[in-house]
């Protein structure tokens, strides 16, 4: 028969089709009696056995394979053993071609889609994936940083805290929760510490303890996005305050929403919705007051130069009316606590780049596409690891001492994983 397996020491003997899935039936080649492993006598064949395995799919259809095999016996010791085949990955069941095929796909692909494609059961998948993760965890290494990002996203019933490096706008890490018992190991533990200049973040406090100690070279920086975020919460608190004073007829004539209206950059308003804008601001002055300040506050970013951002700050906290407009008076007194760090953008790169922003919100578009049916440590190796994101930014380098060419890994490219979550591919 025509040799259909390819895999050394067996040979197809029949073929036949059960349900949902080809049978090939093949004995192992016999060649001269071993000896015994134990007392190294000469065995002798004792019978046969028949065992089955998962082979890689043949004509769309799952393939299992019945390897018949000798078995041997020593006479003086007793023993008896069946020839190990090298292709064979005996604890799986499957031939080791299978599992390195399933490793290659699982994932890019659905659990479910893999067992029904090679006849193996989910677990067996979800085992190998697992081995796949933990050898990945091992071996594969990305660039440590220059220009740091580090932010939560909402991932597999939690939130994640996601590392990304946004010179290259590639994810670096992916930790189970932000706290300092996940980010002080990551930091201790971090390859080539001396190469992070720039550490871009939210307000959150706990942070700075976790990684001064480690990153010799770091300056903190707190992002404009979660700063500026702030007067737009500060601002819908006073809408949903006053929209609720309005009457039927003074709301028809608004026609639009005023939540959007007023939370939209006044560049990016439509002459419609500019003309509406105005209809709220002549309905009800009060929010137009503290509209004037969210803008004001946008606009202190908007200062090319630190110093006169800094000026631009304390204007606007001179102007806030004593007794109104709690939420940004807060916002005051966050931008106060954090003073140091909030004004760090205008010395730090993230001023240049939005990839902070772009990545966040990449991230979160990814993670909103998964999530259904996946513990957190599969969703963060798809991820991490997904072979295609990982080629883009990626590439050779000259060592410095050896000479030699050496693989420079950035992570996963956020944009180009993006495109593969949206059409489906992380699935
Ligand atoms: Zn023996």
């Amino acid at each position: 028969m025509f040799d259909l397996l390819n895999l050394p020491g067996v040979r197809p003997v029949d073929l036949r089709a059960a349900n949902k899935a080809i049978v090939v039936i093949a004995e192992a080649v016999e060649g001269d009696p071993p000896q015994c492993p134990e007392c190294t006598k000469p065995m002798y064949r004792h019978g046969r056995r028949t065992n089955t395995f998962a082979d890689t799919p043949m004509q769309m259809q799952p393939v299992r394979l019945e390897i018949s095999r000798p078995r041997y016996r020593c006479d003086v010791c007793g023993k008896t053993i069946t020839p190990e085949l090298t292709f064979l990955d005996e604890h799986r069941r499957a031939t080791r071609r299978l599992v390195d095929a399933i490793c290659e796909r699982c994932l890019g692909m659905t659990f479910h889609s893999l067992a029904e494609q090679t006849g193996l059961a989910v677990n067996t998948i979800k085992s190998i994936a697992h081995d796949l993760i933990g050898d990945l965890e091992r071996t594969v290494h990305y660039e440590t940083p220059v220009i740091m990002g580090i932010d939560e996203v909402n991932l597999a019933g939690g939130m994640r805290c996601v590392i990304t490096n946004l010179a290259t706008n590639n994810a670096f890490q992916m930790l189970e929760f932000r706290t300092q018992e996940h980010l002080k190991p990551f930091f201790k533990n971090l390859p080539d510490k001396e190469k992070v200049e720039w550490v871009c973040t939210d307000m959150w406090r706990p942070f700075k303890r976790s990684f001064s100690q480690y990153l010799p070279n770091a300056r903190l920086v707190i992002d404009k996005f979660h700063v500026v975020a702030m007067a737009s919460e500060a601002l819908e608190t006073e809408r949903k305050k006053y929209q609720a004073t309005l009457d039927k007829d003074e709301r028809v004539k608004v026609k639009k929403s005023i939540r959007w209206l007023t939370l939209k950059r006044p560049k990016n308003l439509s002459p419609a919705e500019a003309e509406a804008l105005e209809v709220i601001r002549q309905l009800i002055p009060n929010l137009a007051v503290a509209y004037d300040f969210k803008e004001a506050f946008y606009r202190i970013y908007d200062e090319p130069i630190k110093e006169a951002a800094m000026r631009a700050f304390e204007a606007w906290e001179n102007t806030l009316p004593d007794d109104e407009l709690d939420n940004f008076h807060s916002l005051a007194k966050t931008v106060h606590n954090h003073y140091e760090d909030i004004f760090a953008y205008w010395d730090s790169p993230c001023r240049i780049t939005n990839a902070y922003t772009e990545g966040l919100n990449g991230l979160t578009k990814v993670a909103n596409r998964m999530g259904r049916g996946y513990s957190y440590e599969i969703i963060r190796a798809k991820m991490l690891y997904a072979k295609y994101a990982r080629k883009v930014g990626s590439g050779v380098r000259i060592a410095e001492k050896t000479g030699g060419s050496q693989t420079v890994e950035y992570g996963p490219h956020i944009p180009t994983l993006v495109e593969i979550a949206e059409s489906g591919g992380l699935d």
